[in-house]
C-alpha cells in the first residue's frame, strides 16, 4: 500500500505495471499516480506534433479526425462562454494549433511552449509564443482563460503549479483542462495495454472528481467526455455511446473569488 502523492491518503490500490512503473489509484482523491515518479523530461528538446524533424507547419486539418473533434469541441466551449475581448493563455501550446484557430476568431491569444522547434513554428504563424516553462515565465498579464491540454499530468509539483495558475488567472478567470480519464472503459479493460499511461512522462492520471479535489476552490462549470484516438473496435464505439466511459475529458473551472473558510 502506497501513500497517494496528491492527498497523502493510504487508501490506494495498484492498477497495473507498465514499462517498469506501477500505476496506483487513490480511493480518497480519485486520482492515480505513477510509482516510482518518472524523471523530469526536458521538453525543450521534444516536439509533440512533429517527430520527423522537418519544419512542416501544422494546422487542424493535418490532425487525425479525433484530434480535430477535440479542437472543435474546445472551440465551441470557448465561443459559448468566453467573450471576444478576453485574454487567453495556453500553457504547453505546441505550435499553437488551437491558439491559431482562436486568433482567427478574433481572440487575444498568448502561448507558452518549452519545445524550441514547436515554439518556433508557432511564431512563424504570427502567434505570440513564449519559449519557456510556465513556472519560469515572466508575463505580468492576468488571463481570463488559461488552457492546458494534456499538460497537467507532466507536472511534478502540481501544488506549486496550481498556485501559480491561480495567480496568473484574472478575477473570476476560467481554467480549461483536457485530460485523459483513466477510469474510462478502454483503460479499465486494456489495463497495462492502454496507450495513454505514458508512465515515463506522466506523474499523475486524473478524473473529473480528482481535479475537483485538487482545485477545491474553483467551481466546475462544464464537463465533456470525448474518446482518445483508438483503433475503431467495439470498445471504441461502445464507449462513445456512454459519455463517462470515454477516456478523455474537458472541464472548465471558474476561479472562486471567495475566501475559503479556514
Ligand atoms: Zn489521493
Amino acid at each position: 500500500m502506497l501513500t497517494c502523492s496528491i492527498c497523502s491518503s493510504n487508501r490506494t490500490n495498484k492498477i497495473c505495471n507498465v514499462k517498469g512503473f506501477t500505476v496506483y489509484e487513490c480511493f480518497n482523491c480519485s486520482n492515480a499516480f505513477t510509482h516510482p515518479a518518472p524523471d523530469i523530461t526536458k521538453y525543450e528538446n521534444e516536439d509533440f506534433h512533429n517527430k520527423t524533424g522537418d519544419n512542416t507547419i501544422m494546422s487542424v486539418s493535418h490532425l487525425p479526425p479525433d484530434w480535430q473533434r477535440l479542437i472543435r469541441l474546445q472551440l465551441s466551449i470557448i465561443e459559448s462562454s468566453i467573450s471576444l475581448e478576453s485574454r487567453i493563455l495556453e500553457i504547453g501550446c505546441g505550435e499553437g494549433i488551437l491558439l491559431n484557430e482562436l486568433k482567427k476568431k478574433g481572440y487575444n491569444v498568448t502561448g507558452i511552449e518549452p519545445s524550441v522547434t514547436a515554439a518556433k513554428r508557432g511564431i512563424t504563424k504570427g502567434l505570440e509564443i513564449h519559449c519557456t516553462y510556465f513556472e519560469e515565465n515572466t508575463l505580468s498579464t492576468k488571463y481570463d482563460l488559461i488552457i492546458l491540454s494534456h499538460v497537467f499530468e507532466h507536472i511534478k509539483g502540481i501544488g506549486h503549479f496550481s498556485n501559480l495558475l491561480k495567480q496568473q488567472l484574472a478575477k473570476s478567470g476560467v481554467l480549461m483542462l483536457t485530460q485523459t480519464n483513466y477510469k474510462g472503459l478502454i483503460p479499465r479493460i486494456r489495463k497495462r495495454n492502454w496507450y495513454a499511461w505514458v508512465p515515463d512522462q506522466h506523474f499523475y492520471h486524473f478524473t473529473i472528481k480528482g481535479l475537483e479535489y485538487i482545485f477545491g476552490d474553483y467551481n466546475l462549470e462544464k464537463q465533456e467526455y470525448i474518446t482518445l484516438v483508438h483503433p475503431k473496435n467495439w470498445l471504441y464505439w461502445f464507449a462513445r455511446f456512454i459519455p463517462r466511459l470515454q477516456d478523455q475529458f474537458i472541464i472548465t473551472l471558474r476561479k472562486s473569488d471567495k475566501i475559503r473558510p479556514v
